[in-house]
């Protein structure tokens, strides 16, 4: 397999904020993913109460459904659009607060659900701002982030983890030649070495 051809691949900030404003957000699944649905013991692993994290969230409805089960979510998103789409998609009410670590952020709080979506880049958080989670789902995330990046977004994730925290990636398999992505192919053996 010769990943080569996407390994240079550069989207943006600005690119996905378009995409949003263009309603190019064909990977946005209204009902939601059935692989959480099947596993999400493995996610619980038979706990409640968790802190769950979304990075890239987007405006994943899996929010809703953990955080009406009794989880706590957190997600990060750079587009603001995304956010509010999610919130008036729900009816969920929500307040905006700074977040003063980070310069440009800010934290759109759910009033009724335990759901925090910061509206900055990924790599701008950190445990000392966010927590530390118990869950993770990932799901057109590290798929969407440039191959360039992946191990600095791995190595975030890593610094969020909880002891015992489980980690549900969902990947996509294809010949990369054939499409530039995003969603970029992660080979098996890359995700091995990236998350050791
Ligand atoms: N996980 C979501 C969205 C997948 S698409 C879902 O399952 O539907 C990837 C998302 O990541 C887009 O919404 C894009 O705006 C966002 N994004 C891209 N780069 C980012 C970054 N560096 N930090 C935060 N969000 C980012």
């Amino acid at each position: 397999e010769d990943v080569g051809s996407q390994m240079d691949r550069v989207v943006t900030e600005e690119e996905w904020l378009q995409k949003w404003e263009k309603g190019n957000t064909g990977f946005h699944k209204e009902q939601g993913h059935p692989l959480l649905q099947k596993y999400l013991d493995v996610l619980l692993n038979g706990r409640s109460g968790l802190r769950i994290f979304f990075p890239l969230c987007g405006k994943a409805v899996e929010m809703k459904w953990l955080a009406d089960m009794g989880h706590s979510v957190v997600g990060v998103e750079v587009s603001e659009q995304a956010l509010k789409e999610f919130f008036a998609e729900h009816n969920l009410p929500y307040c905006e607060e700074p977040v003063p670590e980070i310069s440009g952020a800010k934290k759109l709080q759910c009033t009724s659900r335990n759901i925090s979506l910061y509206c900055c880049s990924n790599y701008d958080l950190s445990s000392s701002i966010a927590g530390k989670f118990d869950g993770f789902w990932d799901r057109g995330a590290l798929v969407a982030v440039n191959p360039c990046d992946r191990q600095r977004y791995v190595s975030l994730m890593v610094t969020l983890m909880e002891k015992n925290s489980s980690y549900l990636l969902v990947t996509v398999s294809y010949d990369p030649n054939k499409h530039k992505g995003p969603p970029f192919y992660v080979p098996e053996s890359e995700l091995k070495s990236l998350f050791g």
